[in-house]
């Protein structure tokens, strides 16, 4: 019995049709289900942290968990603002498996941020690494020791670029037992 048949994905004041568009298209053909737009909200008020420069990850899947309608989709939160959550310095996204909601920053993913020439094909598949990872979370999946394996873990930028947007043999096996694909 799979349990998701959709990918959402919201954007927290982010507008840019052609990178949402990227991400819902590939997501989609990674997962092999439907991946739609929802919608665009302000920034969460109360996450911000005046201090650190920075929005505690957890407000936003706060905010994704009351857009859910559906048991059976997954709601993916893509923001630009940088993230944190009590004890690390940053994240690059943060997953809720219990609700199947997950949110993705995409601060740290401009070489800009790396004081580098921007590379917008190079930003965009760092977004959808980030993206299928934290989708993988909300599957139940946890970090694979495999290092081209979309599912391990990304300590700096570094690891991200290493790994693929792809899932390994052993992660694609639990994940799709999950997934309503598509005949
Ligand atoms: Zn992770
Ligand atoms: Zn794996």
């Amino acid at each position: 019995m799979c349990n998701f048949d959709r990918v959402l994905i919201k954007t927290f004041s982010l507008n840019d049709k052609y990178f949402i568009d990227f991400l819902l298209k590939k997501i989609s053909e990674v997962l092999k289900i439907d991946a739609y737009y929802l919608n665009n909200s302000p920034l969460p008020y109360d996450a911000y942290d005046g201090f650190r420069k920075q929005f505690l990850a957890e407000k936003f899947l706060e905010n994704l968990i009351l857009e859910k309608s559906e048991e059976s989709e997954i709601i993916l939160g893509v923001t630009s603002v940088d993230l944190y959550e009590p004890g690390l310095n940053f994240v690059f996204g943060m997953a809720s498996p219990f609700y199947s909601v997950a949110i993705i920053s995409t601060k740290r993913l401009h070489n800009l941020f790396y004081a580098l020439p921007e590379d917008k094909s190079l930003f965009f598949e760092r977004s959808l690494k980030e993206a299928i990872h934290e989708i993988g979370h909300t599957l139940g999946l946890e970090h694979c020791p495999n290092p081209k394996c979309v599912m391990h873990f990304s300590n700096s930028i570094v690891d991200t670029d290493k790994k693929s947007y792809n899932f390994c043999d052993n992660c694609w096996e639990k994940a799709k037992d999950k997934l309503c694909i598509k005949v």
